[in-house]
């Protein structure tokens, strides 16, 4: 059964869509840490990210630094925190989390947003990628 990630990267659910290439997708995660959270995923549909080809995890790497320095000059924040969990999504994902606080690496600390906030959001970070 393809992932979640899967159907949204064939566009049968939606998405906050931030950019993609024939590879790669980034869009925010739909329960966010906090403001921003955004998931940088491989179209590949691969579990776990050390069994990724050494290429396509590099590759993973490069898409996931420009997402995240767009982000950053997105949301006011300290850094952008990354992180590899995929308990709940067994498809590739890299967190990228705009960080005030530790607590918002915990993914337990929870912000909500509505459906306006989150496309713009989308928005004004796609418009900050190059
Ligand atoms: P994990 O697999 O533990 O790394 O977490 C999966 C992440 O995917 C969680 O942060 C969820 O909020 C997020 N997520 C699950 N479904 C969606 C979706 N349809 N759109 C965006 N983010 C999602």
């Amino acid at each position: 059964m393809p992932s979640i990630f899967t159907k949204i990267i064939n566009k049968e659910i939606p998405c906050y869509n931030i950019v993609e290439n024939d590879r790669f997708i980034a869009f925010l995660d739909i329960n966010p840490n906090a403001k921003g959270h955004t998931l940088c995923v491989p179209k590949q549909e691969i579990d776990k990210i050390f069994d990724m080809p050494e290429k396509l995890y590099l590759d993973l790497m490069q898409f996931s630094r420009e997402v995240a320095i767009a982000l950053e000059k997105t949301v006011p924040c300290k850094r952008i925190g990354m992180s590899v969990v995929g308990l709940e999504v067994a498809h590739v994902h890299v967190h990228l989390i705009p960080l005030n606080e530790m607590k918002e690496m915990t993914f337990l600390n929870k912000v909500t947003q509505s459906d306006s906030e989150f496309k713009a959001l989308a928005k004004a970070i796609a418009a900050h990628l190059t």
